[in-house]
């Protein structure tokens, strides 16, 4: 179905709980609240129309002098804003990804250091939960590039948690996703850590 088409039909359905809210539809501040609530809620989800292999089919090779076959240097892109939509309660929730990954040192194939932004994005905007999303970057990042392991950590916070009165105005949500050799050797995610953490302090001075 078009997206004009979806327009269409997503209006009126606001329109009726508009009404069952109490409220009065036709009112000035009211009148055009369907119309960009069903464009808000169609560019929340336009990541169901996209797939992120768009994004990692755009890759690289580094010369074979330049990434000896013993490498395990990491490419780290930190603190990737995005906003996604809880599945849930279809709340909003956002935060940073902070992404690492080795690549292989046999394919040596890298991605554009922007290109991993647009992944997020792309399962940003889908009705989510953020484990899965955490998931669903890995996974996308392990299964186009290859690399020898990747990590993705999602730092959030949720509305759904903030709004309804549970009382978690500051609480994070912390979920990871690791694959390949991050999975075996943990002092490859101690080094991610401490690069986040230079990052941070890079940050306060
Ligand atoms: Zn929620």
């Amino acid at each position: 179905m078009e997206r004009q088409e979806r327009l269409e039909k997503l209006k009126p359905l606001l329109y009726d709980v508009l009404v069952l809210l109490g409220e009065d539809p036709e009112r000035e501040g009211l009148r055009k609240t369907p119309e960009r609530w069903a464009e808000a809620l169609l560019t929340y989800t336009e990541g169901n129309m996209k797939d992120p292999q768009q994004h990692l089919r755009v890759i690289f090779q580094l010369d074979e002098d330049d990434y000896p076959l013993d490498s395990d240097d990491m490419i780290l892109v930190d603190n990737i804003e995005f906003t996604s939509t809880c599945e849930h309660h279809l709340a909003p929730f956002r935060g940073v990804v902070h992404i690492a990954y080795i690549p292989n040192s046999e394919s040596r194939v890298i991605t554009g250091l922007s290109k991993l932004p647009r992944v997020v994005e792309t399962f940003a905007r889908r009705l989510q939960v953020q484990e899965r999303m955490t998931q669903q970057i890995a996974r996308a990042i392990d299964e186009h590039l290859h690399p020898l392991g990747v990590i993705v950590v999602v730092q959030a916070i949720h509305y759904c948690m903030v709004a309804r009165g549970v009382q978690q105005r500051s609480s994070l949500s912390l979920t990871t996703a690791r694959r390949g050799i991050f999975r075996t050797k943990p002092e490859l995610e101690a080094r991610f850590q401490e690069y986040l953490r230079l990052r941070m302090h890079d940050h306060k001075t």
